[in-house]
């Protein structure tokens, strides 16, 4: 299977970037609305639509929602991408939705999609609202999963820059968990198949983005939506994607959320089971919170009259600023770097910091400085 032609011939070209909301989406969810598959379900707090669309006549039933933290929509992306490809009418498509009952929530959290938060409009985080349900979109979420009765559910995120793999200096592309069911993290039944999942896709990333995939903490929290479902049986994979080198749009990473859904669907269509790929699964290093999106070596600063050489780092804050997100670079925290990686990083070789302010690098500046006067730093960047 040729996965990146697959991707190319099925990416959906009208949306890209990190802002994706209801008004992107509902045209191409009305344009592939060929044999109702899409339903309203509920409404958000704010009074936008929350859809589902189902699609496929299989035997086994796959839940997937997306969005369910408004601000995070690379999965959103890859799910469309994978949609076309089962409105393709090629075998494959065929085969899929001859195998599986797809039910898919595209975007749980409409109102923090336009707000671009990662919480609904009552600020609160519905990933943190599975055992209380106090929200209509925890509502709507819980009612389909009762109603649709999934034999997998998937449970799709983003990631900030910040994740990398392990220790290895590598940013975590896509990182995966089988969350577990108990405060024991046993593995029963349900928690193996999204374990032998999540190995069969590994497999598959680990020929496009080599030490690139990570896996996230087990603890179990049972207001966390994906250990709820795993509690009450139903395997279930947390989706998290995450920073390729120079992707801030996700775009590349939009790539590997797709390649991930279609090996999991061929995963699971090999039906294996008794297959057991523990082992493989833990062998996939974990996600450790090690990166800066800049990280700025040997700066040499006067302090209290004496000079000093320091390490210091910057961040990206994403702002929705007039309907666009923009990547504004603020230092976030200087010293105690030892271990740290930057997606960017730059050796001044002792060179000297200034700025239009105290000439000090502060917390929460915006990442805009000089070295030796002549090398000019804007939102993180030398200026060219
Ligand atoms: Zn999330």
């Amino acid at each position: 299977m040729n996965l990146e032609a697959l991707f190319v011939q099925n990416k959906e070209q009208s949306i890209q970037g990190r802002y994706i909301t209801l008004e992107h989406i509902e045209p191409i969810l009305q344009r592939l609305n060929t044999a109702n598959q899409l339903q309203e379900i509920g409404k958000s707090v704010l009074g936008k639509s929350i859809y589902e669309y189902q699609i496929g006549h299989g035997a086994t039933r796959i839940f997937l929602w997306s969005q369910m933290h408004g601000n995070e929509s690379t999965t959103t992306k890859g799910l469309f991408d994978f949609l076309n490809l089962l409105h393709s009418g090629t075998d494959l498509a065929k085969q899929f939705l001859n195998e599986f009952t797809f039910c898919w929530i595209p975007m749980l959290n409409p109102d923090g999609a336009t707000l671009y938060t990662r919480a609904n409009a009552n600020a609160i985080d519905l990933n943190r609202d599975s055992q209380d349900l106090t929200q209509p979109e925890s509502k709507v979420l819980r009612a389909t999963f009762e109603r649709f009765k999934p034999d997998y559910c998937f449970n799709l995120h983003d990631q900030r820059t910040i994740f990398g793999v392990a220790t290895t200096g590598k940013p975590a592309t896509m990182s995966f968990l089988a969350p577990s069911y108990n405060e024991e993290r046993d593995i029963n039944e349900s928690r193996l198949k999204a374990i032998n999942v999540i190995a069969g896709i590994n497999q598959v990333l680990q020929q496009f983005i080599p030490g690139q995939v990570g896996r996230f903490d087990d603890s179990f929290n049972i207001n966390c939506i994906g250990d709820t479902f795993q509690y009450l049986g139903v395997p279930t994979i947390l989706f998290e994607a995450g920073h390729f080198p120079n992707d801030y749009e996700r775009e590349e990473t939009r790539k590997f959320v797709f390649y991930s859904l279609v090996s999991a669907f061929n995963v699971i269509n090999e039906n294996d089971i008794v297959s057991n790929r523990i082992e493989e699964y833990l062998n996939i290093s974990q996600n450790n919170p090690v990166f800066c999106d800049f990280l700025y070596k040997n700066v040499k600063i006067n302090y209290d009259g004496k000079e000093k050489i320091i390490n210091f780092a910057s961040q990206y804050k994403e702002e929705l600023i007039d309907g666009q997100i923009c990547f504004n670079a603020y230092i976030n925290q200087i010293e105690d770097l030892e271990n740290r990686f930057g997606h960017l990083e730059y050796d001044a070789q002792g060179a000297v910091y200034t700025d239009d302010y105290d000439n000090i690098p502060k917390l929460d500046q915006k990442a805009n400085f000089y070295l030796n006067k002549n090398i000019e730093f804007v939102n993180g960047l030398i200026k060219k």
